[in-house]
């Protein structure tokens, strides 16, 4: 099978509307981080044509040139957050009522990405593709959503200028400024624009003292693509137990027991009763800074830990 029939019909017609006939010169990668640059461009062009009126920044700012004509906040069935309907001139995008805040404007853009798989200049917005792949549209309006709620200008600007190295300090102060969850922020940060190079995760500490993370919020900067976040550290065990052999094991990651020592030590430290915590550990000859921060809120108790170089 050659490399363009494995691409996904509906990245294909996307790519081919934003990237023009050249597109089929691409492979699949190229293809895809160039159409993605391409529509993150065209966001920052558009809220920059309305005088970047953020951070924090409205999704509803790209109705007009996406043709969202109405929006209406319903009660949706439990598996819809959001569903986008076309209709004559345009779309009209329903949206669940009771969602929490950050939730619901993450929805709205997601919706909003939706828009980008449909001819909107057609008097009905029509798909030109068939037989896609659900997760694959999916995951493409959870990338124009983060376009829009962190835009890559911005985003860029506010770092530099304000100096913000990885930090959870940092990282809170990103999402109060805009407006959107600590996920979506590490994501778009750590993963797709790589201007934090550090470890980001998450893990709730049960009653046992035993940490378990959560494989869906894990992300790894550059520096850190081989370090294995084991999935559940016990208090008293001198090693983790790896529940099922860890992906990046398997393709020569190393199990960071120099990790799993500070983890272990932060959370007894943590567990006297302080909310935050920060200590250097020396892995391979290096040196490396764990922060971690307790989230009042939830329940159990959550941490959310932070690895980076440490400065020297
Ligand atoms: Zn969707």
């Amino acid at each position: 099978m050659t490399e363009s029939k494995m691409i996904d019909p509906s990245v294909k017609w996307l790519a081919k509307s934003w990237l023009g006939e050249t597109y089929v010169y691409l492979d699949r990668q190229s293809l895809l981080s160039q159409t993605k640059q391409r529509i993150s461009d065209y966001i920052c062009q558009e809220l920059q044509r309305q005088q970047w009126n953020g951070p924090p920044f409205q999704p509803e700012n790209l109705f007009k040139c996406r043709r969202i004509l109405e929006k209406s906040e319903k009660a949706l069935p439990s598996s819809h957050l959001g569903i986008l309907i076309p209709v004559r001139g345009g779309f009209l995008m329903k949206i669940r009522a009771e969602v929490p805040k950050l939730r619901k404007r993450f929805t709205i853009a997601h919706e909003v990405g939706h828009t980008f798989f449909y001819d909107i200049d057609q008097e009905i917005p029509t798909r030109k593709f068939v037989r896609s792949r659900y997760w694959v549209e999916e995951d493409f309006a959870n990338f124009v959503a983060g376009a829009i709620l962190l835009p890559e200008a911005s985003l860029r600007e506010v770092i530099q200028e304000r100096r913000l190295d990885p930090s959870l300090e940092a990282l809170a102060r990103l999402s109060k400024v805009y407006m959107a969850s600590a996920d979506v922020i590490c994501h778009r940060l750590v993963r797709e624009l790589r201007l934090w190079d550090c470890l980001i995760f998450k893990s709730v500490i049960e009653s046992d003292g035993s940490i378990k993370t959560n494989g869906s919020f894990i992300f790894k900067g550059a520096s850190f693509r081989g370090w294995i976040v084991p999935k559940l550290v016990a208090e008293h065990a001198s090693f983790p137990s790896l529940k099922s052999p860890h992906e990046s094991l398997r393709r020569g990651g190393h199990l960071q027991s120099s990790l799993v020592s500070a983890i272990k030590n932060t959370i007894s430290y943590l567990r006297t009763g302080v909310n935050m915590h920060i200590r250097e550990f020396d892995h391979r000859g290096q040196k490396f800074s764990l922060q971690a921060k307790i989230n009042p809120k939830s329940s159990p108790s959550s941490c959310t830990f932070l690895v980076r170089k440490a400065t020297v």
